[in-house]
Order: structure tokens, then sequence, then C-alpha cells
């Protein structure tokens, strides 16, 4: 039987989606809407983990038959490791950190350990390089609070939150009974042994 696969690469958001300032060549809009020029100091470099390649590559160029070469480009090559991440890079890794982490997380925490496995989630929640991301995690930890009481529990927990992120993204829903076998164990047609 072949192993469930993951969902596929997500669809590139609008090209200045997530971007927390201002960035470099884009007009700002002053309070009426009207587009002015940026100034010097209000530039910065764009924030590449708060995008998809494939509209960071849109954002570098400047002509729009470069922005067709590189697009294209993006599409058909894979990303070269050794470069900054993406958002969905980022997103697969952290992902896969998340989760293996849970996987080995005790059957049997302590208090301190369920405590302070509460506030590790609530901190990674203000630091996650993609403001976008971390702002959407924040908003569902209001009313989605870890459960913390065993490594079963938190790995469920993780797979229901995937899940609703992967729903908001049109992506398809991961079979959270499967967890172990993606995170921990490999699947049961021995396909990672
Ligand atoms: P991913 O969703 O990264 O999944 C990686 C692998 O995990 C899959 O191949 C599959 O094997 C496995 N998997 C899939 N679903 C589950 C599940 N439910 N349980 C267990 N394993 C599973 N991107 C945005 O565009 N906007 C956001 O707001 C956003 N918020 C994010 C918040 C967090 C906390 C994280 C970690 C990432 C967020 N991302 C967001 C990134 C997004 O979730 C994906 O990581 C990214 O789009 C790449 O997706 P992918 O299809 O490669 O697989």
């Amino acid at each position: 039987m072949a192993a469930p696969t993951g969902p596929t690469r997500s669809q590139p958001p609008s090209a200045f989606e997530g971007f927390p300032f201002p960035v470099a060549g884009r007009p700002l809009e002053d309070s009426s809407g009207k587009q002015q020029e940026q100034t010097g100091d209000v530039k910065k470099k764009p924030c590449r983990a708060c995008t998809d390649f494939k509209s960071w590559v849109k954002m570098q160029k400047t002509q729009a038959t470069a922005a067709a070469q590189e697009t294209k480009a993006a599409e058909s090559e894979p990303l070269d490791p050794q470069c900054p991440l993406d958002r969905d890079e980022l997103g697969r890794n952290t992902w896969s950190f998340l989760h293996t982490m849970a996987a080995y997380y005790p059957d049997h925490p302590s208090a301190t350990q369920q405590q302070e496995m509460g506030q590790f989630i609530s901190l990674f929640s203000k630091f996650f390089p993609c403001d976008e991301c971390a702002q959407d995690l924040r908003d569902r930890l209001k009313t989605n609070q870890p459960d913390t009481s065993s490594s079963h529990a938190l790995s469920q927990w993780f797979c229901r939150l995937h899940n609703d992120i992967n729903i908001r993204l049109g992506k398809p829903e991961f079979d959270c009974s499967r967890v172990d076998e993606r995170w921990k164990d490999g699947w049961k047609d021995g396909s990672c042994d």
C-alpha cells in the first residue's frame, strides 16, 4: 500500500501578503489611498520568510519580461538548500520540528513539563518569523490551548492545528490516526525501514 502523501505546495499569495513593512520599490499609499514615492529611510529588504518563493521572485524583478522568465525558472528548478528559507520551506521545516517534538514528548510528563511545553508554544507563536502565520497562530491559541497532558495528546493537538491551517490554505487534511506513523514509527507498509 502506498504511504499517504502530504499536501502539495501552497498557491502563491498576493505579491505583498504578509509583509510587515514597506517593500523596496513598492509605492506607499497615503491616508487618501493615493500612492506616494518611498523615501530612502523607510526602504528595507523584504522579508523572505513572510512569502513563498514564487512571489519572492516576482518582487525581485523590475521588468515584466524578467518576471515571466524568473517565475518560470522558480517553477521548474528546485530551491537551493543553501539559500534562506521562503515561507513554505520555513513552514515545512517547522512542522517537522513541532510534530517530531510532540512524538518524543513524554507519555507521562510532569506538571512542570506540561507547563513549560505550554509556555514554549505560546512563546513560539510570538517569534515564528512569518508574521501572518504567527498572528494566525496567536489568534487560534486564544480559544484552543495546547493539550500537553501526554505525547499522544500533544501529537493529536498539533495534528488538528495543522489540519485547521491546511483547510485555511486549501490543502488536504491529514489522517490524524496516522500521525505516529508519519512522525515517529514510519509507515506500516515498511517504506521507511
Ligand atoms: P506542510 O503543510 O508544511 O506539511 C509538511 C508535511 O507534514 C506534509 O508533507 C505531511 O506529510 C505532514 N502533514 C500535513 N498535515 C499534517 C497534519 N495535520 N498532522 C501531521 N502531519 C501533517 N502558511 C501560510 O501561507 N499562511 C499561514 O498562515 C501559515 N501559518 C502557519 C503556521 C504554522 C504554525 C506553521 C508551522 C506553518 C504555517 N504556514 C502558513 C506554512 C504552511 O502550513 C505549510 O507549511 C506550507 O504551505 C508548506 O506546505 P506543504 O504543502 O509543503 O506541507
